[in-house]
Parts: C-alpha cells; structure tokens; sequence
C-alpha cells in the first residue's frame, strides 16, 4: 500500500501551494493565487502522477477549498467549503496513490471518464484487489469493463471495489463510444444516433435521483461518478485546467451552489457556454442520451421537406401540444414557405405538472393548490433567509417546484437540440420557439455560439419568451448570421404574473423585451396585436 499526503499551506498573501507527495518517490507542487484556475504545476515522477490532470484538478480543488474554509465570511459557507475540500481530498489521494505504482503494461480503450480512446497504463494493486488501470488521456483510474469480449474501459471506484464495473456503453450511459463523435447527416436521422449499440449489462437503467435538488437531479451518471470526473469533464469540454475545471465539473453536477464557492444556478450561462464543445462530441452524447431517457415525450417530429434553410420550432405552455403542427403553420408558411420544419415535442410530464398546458390557463394555475403550496412553502423558507422579497415560486425545494422543473426541462431539451443540430450536415438553421419553447431555443442558439465549427443560425424567432429579461447576450446571437428577433407584449398577463411572481420579480423578456440590447438581437414590440400569451401565433408576422 502507497502513502500518500497531501499538504495545502499559504505562502503569502494570496498565494497557496499544495504538495502532493507519494512514498514511492513521485511528488507534485502546485502554486498560485487562490483565485487561480490554472497553477503552475511542477513534479517529478512517472508521467501518469505528474501529468495528471484528474490529480492535478483534484489537488489544486483540494488546496483552494481549504483556504476558503477558513477565508470565507460565514460559518456555513465555511463549512461548505470545507466539505468539498474533503471530498477532492479523497479523490486526490486515490488517483495518487493508483498513479504512484504504475507498470509498463497498458491497454488501449474507450475510456468512461472521459469518453476518449486512450491508453491505460497498468498500475499494482494489493492482492485481492480488482486491478487498477490509469487513462492518459484524463487520468482517471479505471478497469476492463466486465461485459464479455468488451474491450472498453470501466471506470475504476476507489479503493478495493469487487463488484463488477461496466464501461458507458453497457451501462447505456452513451449510445456508443464510436458513434457519439460522428455525424448523422440530417437531422431526421437523430433516432438511429440515440439507439444504443450494446445492451444494458449493469442494471442500473433506471435513473437514480442523488438526493439533490435542482440542476443534480438529472446528471449524466457519467458526471456523478466523482469529483474526479467532474474535474476531468471541466477539462474536456471546457477547455478548463485545474481547480476550475473541477469547479465548472461539480458546477454541472448541481454541486456548485454559491455558498459553497461553486458557480451555483448564476453559472448556468456559463456552464451552458462552456458547454458547446461537447457539442457534437461524446460527452455531449452522453449528456443528450441522459436527458432525451428523461422525458419520454421528447421527439422531433419533421413537418414537411423542402429547399430553404431548416426551421426548428418549439412550443411552449398553453398551446396545442398534440402533434403536427399546432398553432404554427400559418406562421411560418408566411415567412419560410420554401423551408423543411422540424417540431420539438418535449416536457408533456413537466408541463402537465405546470398546469399550463392547454387553453385553461395560468389564472387556472396561480389560483391552484399547487401554487399555493409552493408558495407558503417558499414564504417560509423565505422570510427566514432571504427576507421580504416576494418569493412565490422562488422556493429553495427545487425539486418539487413545478415551475422550476419545466424550466429545467426546457433547458434541457435545448441543450439536446443543439447537440444534435451540431451532428447533422447542415450549414444553418432557423430557430423559432413559443413561451418556454423559446426559453429552449434561447439554450440551444447559446450553446452553439460555443461550438466553433457548429451550424450557423439564420435568424432566432423568440415569441412571448419565458427566459430573463437581462441578461449578457453576447452568447445568445454569436451564433447568429441576421439576427434574433424578440417579439414582446406587455399585455402578456401570463408572463407577467407568472414570470414575474416565479421568478422573484425579474421581468421576461417576452414582456419587455431583452436588454440591454445586442448588434443582433432586435425587441420587436407586438403588444398591439398580442393581448394574451397564446395570441402571437395569429397576430404576429415574423421578420
Ligand atoms: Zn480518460
Ligand atoms: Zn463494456
């Protein structure tokens, strides 16, 4: 059994330094501010302990957390802070003391920590013990995955584990290593890309919910595996190093509320931006394979062909939700009638849960049983912590608030769109959503603003849209060639008491329009011809 110690200590001022030193001789000093997402990292040793980067990550997260634990002004994001450091603790010392005995035996796989194709270098493990190998590529222990003739790499848990592991493939927490990097061509072939190639052999279809709310509720298994994971995710698809790649890793996994000095529910543009180069990759797969299990209604159902650019649309609450085309037809045949329409259909459970789905409306809602109790629940919760604001919906149980959950998911499917839009051929596209469907749209045209390479978008069509009105969105038209069209009333009672009241008093930007404004992003104001929520597909005429 390897020693390992890991000592974080204050130089001066602001600069920490973290040793991570292992008996076998290998040692690594990490230096820098305690702000710093990148230390200088120096070592000595085998390769697979000094260039590690789940090590790396997993320390430099270590050092800075305990330096918060005690810097931080209140005792409970101390102990918070405190936590995490434990956490990355533990992590750091596993991977360091897999990587301190390393052979020069290796294997050439998948990896199911960061979903690459690498070589895995063979390390010694006590007697007993399922063996131990370390991926290149991330860092991240792992072992031959259990399923027959499979040639992927599991990834390994920490200390004496003898429960059979299995790669992602065949825990289906990714339809297939080789395909998730490749392309479909169009986009109607997305159902072949979402079929998985192996079968299931871990028995763990079923989603498990962590026990968390909010943003955790739904991860990628691939992400919750650990700290190390979320560290070596933030390498991968953000282009992060060290603690900040460790940060935006647990950010994505919901573990980064602000109290705890994570980027919290404020970091979800940027987990989102940071997110477009998994877009079209394999993370991006495993993340879409997660969300589209979650929601048994999502499909994309294609309308009609034809030569234009491609128009996605997207409903919202209160419209028709059955199939084919809704409210929309008449809406766009007037502005692309020469373009192929694809409609995303998603949410059916959130939105029923919503109450909003259909003509009878939000009165319907906010007087509702539902309402009221997630009102009092956040009334409470609220006047203990966060003082007179009127906070309705705000609650902090984000699991069970209605609202927040259908918010959620239209994220979510966002996030699916624009993962399969950057699989498919097609140059450019035209995005149009309703309500919350505008909210998805909004997600999708942000996420591949991030994907260098990704489709263009010819132009956005957001209609009496659920999403903040303020807001920096310069990420929201980066991606866009003519411009971002925002249609808003404020005779959108709905927008304006839901929104309003869920959203602790923020305006949406389907009632006043976004600010501040961008070069791209034109407010068109319809509150003339739009007196309702559901009014703006009969009275408005896209640009
Ligand atoms: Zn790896
Ligand atoms: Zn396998």
């Amino acid at each position: 059994m390897s020693k390992v110690s890991i000592v974080a200590r204050v130089i001066d001022g602001n600069r920490i330094e973290c040793r991570v030193v292992s008996a076998q001789g290998p040692e690594l000093t990490l230096t820098g501010s305690v702000d710093d997402q990148d230390p200088e990292i120096n070592g000595q040793g085998d390769p697979a302990f000094v260039e590690n980067r789940a090590l790396a990550s997993n320390a430099w997260a270590y050092a800075t957390f305990t330096h918060k634990s005690v810097s931080l002004p209140d005792r409970e994001q101390q102990t918070a802070a405190a936590k995490r450091a434990k956490a990355h603790e533990t992590v750091a010392k596993w991977i360091a003391e897999v990587a301190s005995d390393v052979t020069t035996e290796s294997r050439h796989g998948w990896c199911s920590a960061c979903f690459g194709e690498h070589s895995h270098r063979k390390a010694k493990r006590p007697a007993g013990q399922l063996p131990s190998y370390l991926c290149v590529g991330c860092g991240s222990p792992t072992l031959p995955c259990a399923g027959p003739t499979c040639k992927n790499m599991a990834v390994r848990g920490r200390g004496g584990v003898r429960t059979p592991r299995y790669c992602a493939e065949h825990r289906h927490e990714i339809p297939g290593f080789s395909k998730a990097s490749q392309t479909i061509g169009d986009l109607s072939n997305y159902r072949e890309f979402l079929e998985f190639e192996k079968r299931n052999l871990s028995g763990t279809s079923k989603l498990v919910g962590l026990g968390l709310s909010g943003l955790l509720m739904a991860t990628p298994a691939a992400l919750a595996a650990a700290p190390a994971i979320g560290g070596a995710v933030g390498t991968v698809i953000g282009g992060y190093t060290g603690a900040a790649a460790t940060n935006f890793g647990l950010a994505l996994l919901g573990g980064g509320a602000v109290s705890a000095g994570g980027f919290g529910m404020l970091g979800g543009t940027l987990v989102i931006g940071a997110l477009g180069g998994a877009l079209g990759g394999t993370l991006g797969a495993s993340i879409t394979n997660t969300y589209v299990r979650e929601d048994k209604s999502f499909h994309i159902e294609m309308l009609r062909g034809g030569p234009g650019t491609a128009v996605i649309v997207c409903s919202g609450f209160l419209s028709q939700n059955g199939k084919g085309w809704g409210e929309w037809r008449e809406l766009i045949n007037r502005r692309y009638p020469d373009s192929p329409v694809y409609r995303v259909h998603w949410g059916a459970k959130e939105l029923k849960n919503l109450g909003l789905l259909g003509g009878s409306g939000a009165a319907k809602f906010v007087g509702g049983a539902a309402f009221k109790r997630a009102a009092a629940r956040a009334a409470k919760v609220a006047a203990k912590r966060i003082g007179p604001i009127a906070p309705a919906l705000m609650a902090l149980d984000l699991a069970h608030n209605p609202w927040h959950v259908a918010k959620s998911r239209s994220e979510k499917t966002g996030l699916i769109v624009a993962d399969l839009l950057a699989r498919t051929d097609e140059k450019s596209y035209v995005l149009i959503g309703h309500s919350l469907g505008a909210r998805a749209m909004v997600v999708a045209a942000q996420a591949l603003s991030s994907k260098s390479g990704g489709p263009r978008l010819e132009a956005a069509h957001l209609l009496g849209a659920a999403i903040g009105a303020k807001s920096d969105w310069f990420t929201l038209t980066a991606a866009v060639d003519e411009a971002v069209y925002n249609y808003h009333s404020t005779n959108d009672r709905v927008l304006k008491m839901l929104y309003t009241v869920a959203q602790g008093g923020q305006t949406a930007a389907g009632l006043k329009g976004f600010t501040p404004i961008e070069d791209k992003l034109q407010n068109i104001d319809v509150s003339e011809q739009v007196k309702g929520h559901s009014d703006y597909f009969e009275n408005v005429i896209l640009r």
